[in-house]
């Protein structure tokens, strides 16, 4: 046991919603259950539409009220960078929150979930004051401007995979922006974003200004997403959930969306790598980590003949070190999946696309030891573009495989008729990775990386299928931001 380790029945869960600064309660309807070993931790209040309204109108009186959007930009960054420091102050206690209830080993989300959230919060409020309009002095008598200024309420939903992470990429570029924000997580994740609620009011962001409403997507997140109120919406989520909330703000508004959606990313090896042990290391962990359960999963692998054997000798003898443990141990470091029904799914894509003819090279088992649903990673050849595996996201820890000869082929082999999120090249070739860079249909192209290497001043959202906008970057806090153009004719 490592000093991490923790008794997961010590951790006190905040059950409800976080509105005007305060904790509140109510019935409990929807189960929330613990990833770790299946067990159910209690019940979640459901925000109905009239709590989803107390919530945004809040928001929206907190913005105007506060002053928020007027206050020197300076200080909206000081509030910022003391959230920043409260979260590093209570990093042992958001982490356990976020391990009792997600899939994130507690030596993961102590080492980086909490970490990264930290330093994200600081590198957005660093945007603070440099996001000033323009100023065309078009004619002599004519002053021209273009003022950015916030919606008022960004509605905000969030997905269950990197809880902390992923909701402060929604909800903080848009309060340094200047707007209120209104957050839906996940109903099965639904507790350590209420702490980083707390922390950002005692940090100063005013009471009421960012508010956690609690609910199932087809209840609290349809009503958040049709609210007139909310000037625009930010979601991360599947591309199928992504389309109704676009519909629901087209049909509320309409009102503008940034969708971060779902992948099927490819990573192309070259039979150039130097390193061949090295690459292998970086593509198992490109989809086994957190259980393949990440947007930016690498799980397409195409691989140059000449390597492939090789290749996927070092995979299948790095997979098969990988063991479950309880999340709450700090040895542990491979994921469960989040639920006995998300763990049936990816068998039975598994299973389909055997029954199509693909290979199991290494097969889709469960893992014991950890107490919840370990699954084995699982490499597949033999397979097609229309072979479920390599057609649907699973969010497991499956890769296919897809050999090519040629770069043409590599490229054409890599196009995804739906996702457009991120991709892989593994060459020591620059003119094939550049090459490669150019033909891929991706937001995020890495080069002899894959993953985790998110710097945050590089944005990250997909194509076509895989989204709309970006978060990180200085786009994230754009987006939350609309412009107005003044003329202004000087008259004496
Ligand atoms: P999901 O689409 O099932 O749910 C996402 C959120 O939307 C949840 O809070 C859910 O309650 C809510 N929701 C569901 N139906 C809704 C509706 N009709 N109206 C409003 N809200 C609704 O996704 P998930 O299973 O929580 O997360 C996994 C998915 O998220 C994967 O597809 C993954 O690729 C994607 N993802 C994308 C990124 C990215 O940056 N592109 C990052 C993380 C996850």
């Amino acid at each position: 046991m490592s000093a991490l380790s923790f008794d997961p029945a010590s951790v006190t869960l905040p059950w409800g919603h976080f509105i005007g600064g305060e904790l509140i309660g109510g019935a409990g309807v929807l189960p929330v259950h613990a990833p770790s070993d299946g067990r159910l931790l209690g019940a979640l209040p459901e925000a109905d539409a009239g709590m989803v309204d107390r919530a945004v109108r809040l928001a929206r009186d907190a913005q105007r009220a506060s002053g928020w959007a007027d206050r020197p930009p300076r200080e909206r960054a000081r509030v910022m960078r003391r959230w920043a420091r409260l979260v590093e102050d209570h990093a042992a206690e958001l982490a356990r929150l976020e391990t009792v209830c997600s899939t994130r080993p507690i030596a993961e989300t102590a080492g980086w979930d909490v970490p990264f959230t930290a330093e994200g919060i600081r590198f957005f409020a660093e945007y603070a004051d440099k996001l000033g309009g323009e100023v065309a002095a078009t004619q002599t008598d004519l002053l021209g401007m273009v003022m950015a200024e916030p919606y008022g309420v960004v509605g905000a939903i969030a997905p269950w995979n990197f809880p902390l992470v992923m909701g402060s990429w929604k909800v903080v570029p848009a309060l340094v922006a200047g707007n209120g924000v209104v957050l839906k997580p996940s109903e099965m994740t639904p507790f350590s974003i209420v702490m980083l609620a707390r922390l950002a009011v005692e940090a100063g962001v005013p009471a009421g200004l960012f508010n956690v409403v609690q609910g199932s997507g087809t209840v609290t997140g349809d009503a958040l997403a049709r609210h007139p109120a909310c000037g625009k919406l930010t979601f991360t989520g599947s591309t199928r959930t992504g389309i109704a909330v676009m519909k629901a703000a087209a049909e509320s508004g309409p009102k503008p969306v940034t969708l971060e959606l779902g992948g099927k990313s490819p990573q192309i090896v070259y039979d150039d790598i130097r390193d061949v042990g090295a690459v292998a290391e970086r593509i198992l962990r490109a989809f086994t980590g957190n259980a393949g359960q990440v947007c930016v999963a690498g799980s397409r692998l195409l691989v140059q003949r000449g390597v492939r054997d090789a290749l996927l000798d070092g995979i299948a003898a790095r997979a098969a070190l990988l063991r479950a443990g309880r999340l709450e141990d700090g040895a542990t470091r491979y994921s469960p999946i989040i639920s006995a029904r998300q763990a049936a799914g990816i068998e039975d894509a598994v299973t389909r696309s055997l029954a199509g003819g693909a290979r199991a090279l290494a097969p889709l088992a469960r893992l014991e030891g950890g107490g919840g649903v370990f699954l084995s990673p699982c490499i597949l050849d033999g397979v097609t573009g229309e072979t479920p595996a390599v057609r649907d996201e699973l969010f497991g820890p499956v890769l296919t495989v897809q050999t090519f000869d040629d770069e043409d082929e590599a490229l054409a082999l890599a196009s995804h008729p739906t996702y457009g999120l991120a991709a892989g090249v593994h060459t020591a070739s620059l003119g094939r990775a550049m090459r490669a860079v150019r033909g891929l249909k991706a937001g995020t192209v890495w080069v002899n990386r894959y993953g985790r290497s998110a710097d945050f001043v590089i944005p990250t959202g997909g194509f076509g299928g895989s989204g709309i906008g970006k978060d990180l970057g200085r786009q994230a806090v754009e987006a939350n931001l609309r412009h107005k153009s003044v003329l202004m004719a000087f008259e004496d």
